[in-house]
This record gives structure tokens, C-alpha cells and sequence, in this order.
């Protein structure tokens, strides 16, 4: 059993429980008969009691015929019609005492004449000979009866006539609802693609109704890829499973059954009863051999592919009639499918148009880079056949690339090849090539050093990210399956990354006017704009979980002297080393800022009061001990800072406050003497009044 790509598993093969119920069909035909014949046989008088038992009988036998035409195809309303022929033809049976003959006359007589009506005149005319055949030999056995009479000998030969007469019966029955099936196929394969005239849809419905009117397992149906020269099986199949089914790629110049099938434009039947030749087919690895029938698909006068149905060399085989019957049907698939195929490429153009649109609105909507590049992601997911894809963007500062974004690739796999940046701009086909990489089965392509090959990885679609003659990267998406982009992808992908370069740009752009907004263009160092923020956000934390928060102010001391005697660029050459040192001697977690002028100040979490007084006092004694330029002509041969120390929540309740208490102990500190630090005291720096600073002017 396989997996059909419908979900559940099933293999049509209805042969089993029609037979098994044809010859109950049959035995209950037999034992009907048998008893007529009793009642007969014992005189001709009328027994109520045999009767009765005819009667029951005759009724359950009308029962089983109906719920055969109701089960078997025959259903609808020439189902039922034939079915009350039947039961009418044996109540005339009865009533008229015409025996075993009127029934095989009325019943096997009006079958044929049905089929005739419906449209097979062949099948008509056949049942009809044999009937009369048959009617033939029990009338001229029933003469022979007659002089030698042999009950056991008689009831052996009606027996004989019987099972012959029902056998043949149910086989031209099975010729007529084939040909009845023909019409029922056109209706539901048109029926349900008008409803859903998705490609998938009506795959699932030609594989089905095929493989149900010729009873075979496998039923498929290959499409011509033009630009690859391959037939290519298409999902969802009959019988086969899914991975089977889209490892089915035919080089259609190649030789072979369905190649040549296709390249001939002629139908071919493969039949072990037929020919001798057992053919090895290309499908999955437990079908080997195959009866099988292929017929060209023709839609506006181009092969579009091929419709194959096969069986087991173990099951039923085909005939020419089933030949005959698929190149009938062959036609009218060949337009479903086109259609479909149209239907696609339309709905294709469609999806195409607005993920365009989508980025093309991301870059006025998106100023965030990942935001950005989760979109892009989503864009390339829902327009490919794409199961893992990269987005890799250059670092404008090292030069290097880095992956800012990916799905489908393991973390594991991730961590190990992606989280380094690679050291191999150069080698990557796209950025050195500045061209679209496509590989079918990149295993076999060495064009791309750079590439990440894994097990799961066969085909390789990548384009750069660019805007203008600006690269800033590249998208690199894979899939497991040969052959799973094309030029086409290739074309669209470029168009959309384009617009994710454009988008990236922008981002880009939008992210450093964030940045310089923020900072301080001569020292780099954040600015009050950016300290307001932070510190908002540290205040708030800290009063949540009840954590000390720490807060320097920091003032050079004379440094309107060293501004006067070395001019301005130097004193900016000060501020800019300062800034270092200051970055230095604080943790990571703290934050330096530019206050203004030629003040500074440091954001402290988690400190107490005292260690950060103490953090002060070693920062003060480093610029104290830096050797600046010219600071011998500063007062007191040395350039030094004074720094003010507040606390949170020691010395203040929200930021401001924090602030201006930290103010107002370095305007102690300068009052005092300068080149030192001051912790903030209430009783000392009073609370409140604005804080008076002495200046050096
Ligand atoms: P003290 O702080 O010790 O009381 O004396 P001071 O001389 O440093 O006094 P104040 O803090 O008031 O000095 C401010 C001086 O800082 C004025 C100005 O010359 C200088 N200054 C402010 N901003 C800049 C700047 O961006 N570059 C340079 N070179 N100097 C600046
Ligand atoms: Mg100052
Ligand atoms: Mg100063």
C-alpha cells in the first residue's frame, strides 16, 4: 500500500468485492431458479407453500439485484431503471410459468437493449447473440429432456447454461458500464474543475476517475517542462506515494515507453497478455513491472504530457478496448489540464503582483531592518518552493557578511556555519560575480565555493540584495528537491530583492539618522536627548525590582583656561580622549553621555551609593594620572574632572531629582577644590533650589 498524496492511504481496486458479489449474484440466481424448477417439477400443480417460498425467494433475489445496480456504477436513474426491468421480467416469469428460458430471454434480453439505448450498440448486439445462444441450447436441451429424461443429468446442464449465461452476463454488463463511465467521467471531471479549477484539483479527480473506469492501480499524469526537456510526474498521483511521485523526472529525448510515447505522439499499450516484452519502468521501487497504458496529452496543438495508467504484472492487465477508451478521453483531459495549467499561470501572475506590491508597500511602511527582513522571509516562503533561505547583508564597518535572518536551516546547523561572519566575501558567487546563482543540484556545482552544502540541500537560488549599483547583500534560498527554481524564479526573485535592497537602503538610512539623532558627533558618545530615554527606563526598573541606581555628573575643571591658551581643536582633542577614558573605566552596562559643553555624565546600575562614590574616585584619580596634552599649563600642572555621585533611592525618587542632586554635590566638589568627587548630601547641597555652580569666569 502507498501513500497517494491524498492524505489517506488508498489503492483503487474494486475487482475483490465486485466479483465476490457478482457470484453471490450469481448463487442466489442459482438457488431462485433451482426452486422454480422444483415447484415445476412436481407436477405443475400450484403448491401455496412452494409458492410462497418462490415468492420470498424471488424478492430477496430482487433485493440483491437492486442493491447490486445501486452499489455497482450502475447507480442513478438508469440504475434503478434496469433494476425494476429485472424484477418486472421476473414477475413475468412467474406469472407467465415461462420458466428458466423467459428468464434468461427477459432479463439478459433487456440488458443489452438498455446498453443499446445508452450508447454502446456493440455491447448490445453481443448480449443479445449470446442470450439467443443460450435461449437456443436450453430450448433444444429441454426437447433432448424430454425422450431421455435424466433429472440429476438436467439439472447438471441448466446449471451449466446458467453459470455460462450469468458469467457472460456480468462481463458484457462490466463492457457496458465502462462505456457508460466514459459519459460519467466528462460530467465529473468537469463538474468538480469548474468548481476548483486549481491544477492539484483536477489531478486528483483525472488520476481517480481514470483509474477507476479502467481498474488500475497506478494512475499519473506527467507534464512536459519545456525548458528542462523532461516530463515530470505530476501530485498528487494514484498509487504511487508522494516522494516516489516527485522523483519522477523523464528526460523526454531520451529512449523509453513513455518518452517515445510522448516524442511519437501515439498511445501505447504495454500487456503482458499481449506482448512478450516485459518493459522496466522507472516508477517506485516496488513496482517494477507494469501492464500499462500511456496516451500523449494534445492541448492547442502542443504536447503538453502524458496520461499513464499501470498495473502489476500480478493484477489485471489492459486490453486494446481500455486503449481505445483512454485516447477517447485523452482529448477532453488534455483541456481540463490546460485549462489548469492556464488557471495556474494566472493565479501564479497574481501572487507574483502583490508580493511585489507587499515589499514594494514594506519600503514605505518598514523603517525597521528586521522587521524588514522578517517580511522578506515571509515574501520568499509563500513564493517559492523554497525550505530554508538565508538573508545575508555585507556589514558596512568590517566589510564582512553576516546572516541577519534565516528559516529552515537547524539551529544547530546555524550555530555552526552562520553565526561567524564569513571571512569569504570574495568567494560568494553572487557578490564577486555580481549575478543570479541558480544551480539544479548544487552538489554537483563547484561555482560557489562559499556555498553551504547540507545533506538536505540540492537546489540553490541565489540573488543579491541591491539598490542601485549599491550591494548589500544577498538572498540565498534551498530546497532538498532537483530542479526547484527556474529562470523564471530567478527573474522574480531579482525583481523582489530589488525592492528588499531599496527597502534595506532605506532602513539603513532611516537606522543612522536614528543613531545620529542620538549621538554626539565629536566625542560618539550618546547625547542629553538620548540620557532623558535611558534614564527614564532605568528608573523605572530599578523602582520595580527595588535595585539601586547610581548617577555621575562630571565637569573638567578649568577648562576654560585650556580652551583660551590651546584653542578650541585641542580642547576638542580633551573632550574626545576623555570620552575614551570614560568608556573605559565604566562597565558595559553603564552608559557615558555628552552632557554638554564639557560636561559628562554615567548612568550606574545596580550600584550603591558607596561603590559608585568609590568607581568615582577611580575614575577621577585615571584622569588625573592621564598624560593629556599640554596639561602642564593647566592650574596645578594636571587636567582633572570633579564628578557628583547621587542615588537612587538614597537621594532622589525619579530621575530628574536624580539629576540635579548629582548637580548639586559637583557643585560641591568645585566648590571645594575641584579634582575630586562628592557624594550628594542633603544637609550639605540642600534640596530643591536650583543649583548654583561656581564658573571659572
Ligand atoms: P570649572 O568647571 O572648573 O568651574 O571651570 P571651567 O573653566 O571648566 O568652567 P566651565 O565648566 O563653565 O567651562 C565651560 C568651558 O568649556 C567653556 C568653553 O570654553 C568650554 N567648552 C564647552 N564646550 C566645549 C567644546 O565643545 N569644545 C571645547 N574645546 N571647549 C568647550
Ligand atoms: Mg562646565
Ligand atoms: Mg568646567
Amino acid at each position: 500500500m502507498h501513500d497517494t498524496g491524498y492524505g489517506e492511504r488508498e489503492v483503487y481496486n474494486p475487482r475483490r468485492r465486485e466479483f465476490l458479489f457478482r457470484i453471490l449474484f450469481a448463487l442466489s440466481f442459482l438457488a431462485v431458479v433451482q426452486l422454480h424448477h422444483f415447484n415445476i417439477d412436481l407436477g405443475g400443480e400450484i403448491d401455496f407453500t412452494s409458492l410462497y417460498i418462490l415468492i420470498g425467494a424471488y424478492f430477496i433475489y430482487a433485493l440483491v439485484l437492486l442493491l447490486f445496480h445501486a452499489t455497482f456504477s450502475l447507480n442513478g436513474p438508469l440504475g434503478w431503471a434496469v433494476a425494476c426491468v429485472d424484477v418486472f421480467s421476473l414477475c413475468a416469469a412467474i406469472f407467465f410459468c415461462g420458466g428458466v428460458e423467459s428468464y434468461l430471454f427477459l432479463s439478459f434480453g433487456i440488458l443489452p437493449l438498455i446498453g443499446g439505448i445508452f450508447g454502446d450498440y456493440k455491447g448490445a448486439l453481443y448480449t443479445g447473440l449470446l442470450c439467443l445462444i443460450g435461449f437456443t441450447g436450453i430450448v433444444i436441451f429441454d426437447a433432448q429432456q424430454s425422450a431421455t429424461y435424466n433429472y440429476a443429468q438436467g439439472i447438471a446442464l441448466r446449471y451449466a447454461f446458467i453459470i455460462g449465461a450469468t458469467v457472460l452476463g456480468v462481463f458484457i454488463i462490466d463492457l457496458v458500464l465502462k462505456d457508460r463511465n466514459r459519459l460519467k467521467i466528462f460530467y465529473e471531471i468537469s463538474q468538480s474543475s469548474s468548481k476548483s479549477p486549481a491544477l492539484y484539483n483536477v489531478l486528483k479527480e483525472i488520476t481517480q476517475r481514470m483509474a477507476e473506469i479502467l481498474k488500475a492501480e497506478v494512475a499519473l499524469v506527467f507534464l512536459h517542462n519545456e525548458e528542462a526537456e523532461t516530463l515530470e510526474a505530476q501530485q498528487p498521483s494514484l498509487g504511487l506515494d508522494f516522494i516516489s511521485t516527485s522523483r519522477l523526472r523523464l528526460d523526454a529525448a531520451a529512449p523509453g515507453v513513455l518518452s517515445n510515447c510522448f516524442r511519437n505522439v501515439k498511445p501505447v499499450l504495454v500487456s503482458r497478455r499481449l506482448s512478450r516484452e516485459v518493459e522496466v519502468l522507472p516508477f517506485a521501487p516496488d513496482y517494477n513491472v507494469f501492464d500499462l497504458i500511456a496516451c500523449p496529452l494534445v492541448a492547442r496543438g502542443k504536447s503538453i504530457g502524458l496520461i499513464v495508467l499501470a498495473n502489476k504484472l500480478n493484477r489485471w492487465g489492459f486490453n486494446r478496448r481500455d486503449l481505445t477508451l483512454t485516447e477517447l478521453l485523452a482529448p477532453h483531459i488534455s483541456v481540463f489540464l490546460d485549462n489548469a495549467l492556464l488557471y495556474r499561470g494566472s493565479e501564479e501572475k497574481v501572487a507574483q503582483l502583490t508580493s511585489l506590491i507587499r515589499v514594494v508597500d514594506a519600503i514605505n511602511t518598514v523603517s525597521n531592518l528586521n522587521q524588514l527582513y522578517n517580511l522578506a522571509l515571509d515574501v520568499i516562503r509563500g513564493l517559492f518552493a523554497v525550505e530554508k533561505a538565508l538573508i545575508n547583508i555585507i556589514d558596512s564597518k568590517t566589510g564582512l557578511m553576516e546572516t541577519v535572518r534565516s528559516f529552515g536551516y537547524s539551529e544547530e546547523y546555524t550555530d555552526r556555519h552562520l553565526t561567524q561572519p564569513f571571512e569569504s566575501v570574495n568567494e560568494c558567487f553572487v557578490l564577486s560575480h555580481d549575478r543570479t546563482f541558480l544551480s539544479m543540484d548544487v552538489t554537483k556545482d563547484a561555482r560557489c565555493p562559499n556555498m553551504l552544502v547540507d545533506p538536505e540541500t540540492t537546489s540553490v537560488l541565489c540573488v543579491p540584495i541591491r539598490s542601485g549599483k549599491k550591494i548589500y547583500g544577498i538572498m540565498h534560498m534551498a530546497s532538498r528537491y532537483q530542479n526547484a527554481f527556474d529562470e523564471e524564479d530567478a527573474t522574480l526573485a531579482n525583481a523582489i530583492c530589488e525592492q528588499i535592497g531599496m527597502a534595506v537602503e532605506s532602513a539603513q538610512l532611516f537606522e543612522e539618522v536614528s543613531r545620529l539623532a542620538i549621538t554626539d558627533e565629536l566625542t560618539g558618545l550618546y547625547n542629553i536627548r538620548h540620557l532623558k530615554r535611558v534614564l527614564g527606563e532605568e528608573v523605572k526598573r530599578s523602582v520595580r525590582y527595588n535595585r539601586p541606581l547610581s548617577f555621575f555628573m562630571l565637569d573638567i575643571d578649568w577648562f576654560k583656561i585650556y580652551n583660551d591658551q590651546h584653542g578650541h581643536p585641542r580642547g576638542d582633542e580633551i573632550l574626545r580622549i576623555l570620552s575614551g577614558l570614560l568608556q573605559q573605566n565604566t562597565r558595559d552596562v553603564d552608559t557615558v553621555f555628552r552632557y554638554g559643553g564639557e560636561e559628562f555624565s554615567v548612568i550606574i546600575p545596580e550600584v550603591s551609593k558607596d561603590e559608585a562614590y568609590a568607581m568615582a574616585e577611580r575614575i577621577r584619580r585615571v584622569i588625573q594620572e592621564y598624560v593629556f596634552p599640554y596639561e602642564e599649563d593647566q592650574p596645578g600642572g594636571n587636567l582633572t574632572v570633579s564628578i557628583g555621585v547621587a542615588n537612587l533611592p538614597d537621594d532622589a525618587d525619579e530621575g530628574d531629582e536624580l539629576v540635579e542632586n548629582a548637580d548639586r554635590a559637583l557643585y560641591r566638589a568645585k566648590h571645594s577644590g575641584r579634582n575630586r568627587a562628592c557624594m550628594f548630601n542633603p544637609s550639605e547641597d540642600g534640596r530643591g533650589a536650583q543649583p548654583r555652580r561656581p564658573t571659572s569666569n
